[in-house]
């Protein structure tokens, strides 16, 4: 069965308007980051289509456009996925047995997370002088170890299969297209739900580095006479 495209438009705009009221219902819950910043720039934000159809600029907290471009990366996934099980049988083959080789993985920390956290460093960026005994990453690349690596494929597989993969790209090409002009019908909102709970919350925080700046030369510091100042 082959849905019309119109279908599957229409699906996906339900599906993007259900990814938008899910980050609205858990922006007011964001809170700016207190710890020490990541150095490195997150591959998933960084210049990011769907965030700049949603009007998320770079002035927008970071994990505020991660909530965002992840649950809009997940619609796309799904839509691809769908694609795929439906078209493309040798990728599929191929994915059910990547599936099942991670299954057999006896640790998995990247899966299963909250939006907000999908997709980002497993570890925090180690600090100068403090390596650390052990990182989430190396314990996930040696668990990766212990399960047996896939069969080789002929070379006329492979490029069957690479030739399955570029379907599947341009099919997520087209997918992100769409998503990305329906999100600008959610601009209005997303920008309203910044602006209730993202920019206050700005707001108070320059207000509080600005105070914390300006101790040291409060003119009240200056101006109590000490016991023993000249009169
Ligand atoms: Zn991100």
């Amino acid at each position: 069965m082959t849905d019309t495209v119109e279908t599957v438009e229409r699906s996906l705009e339900t599906q993007v308007s259900q990814a938008v009221d899910a980050w609205l219902r858990w922006l007011p819950r964001w809170e700016p980051a207190t710890h020490r910043g990541r150095v490195a720039v997150c591959r998933r934000c960084l210049g990011s289509p769907i965030l700049s159809a949603a009007g998320l600029g770079s002035d927008v907290p970071h994990g505020v456009q991660h909530g965002l471009s992840t649950r809009a990366k997940a619609v796309i996934d799904h839509s691809v996925a769908e694609y795929t099980a439906r078209n493309l049988p040798l990728l599929q083959a191929e994915l059910d047995q990547q599936a099942a080789r991670n299954r057999a993985r006896s640790y998995r920390p990247a899966e299963g997370l909250e939006p907000e956290f999908d997709g980002l460093p497993l570890d925090p960026d180690p600090l100068p002088g403090a390596p650390f005994l052990f990182t989430i990453s190396g314990l996930a690349a040696d668990s990766d170890a212990d399960v047996p690596a896939l069969p080789p494929l002929s070379d006329e597989a492979k490029a069957a299969l690479r030739q399955e993969v570029g379907l599947a790209d341009d099919y997520a090409s087209m997918v992100g297209r769409e998503v990305c002009a329906v999100l600008l019908h959610h601009r209005i909102r997303i920008q309203g739900a910044v602006s209730q709970y993202v920019e206050p919350q700005i707001a108070a925080m320059l207000e509080e580095l600005t105070r914390s700046l300006d101790a040291p030369f409060d003119p009240r510091d200056f101006d109590e006479p000490t016991p023993e100042a000249p009169q």
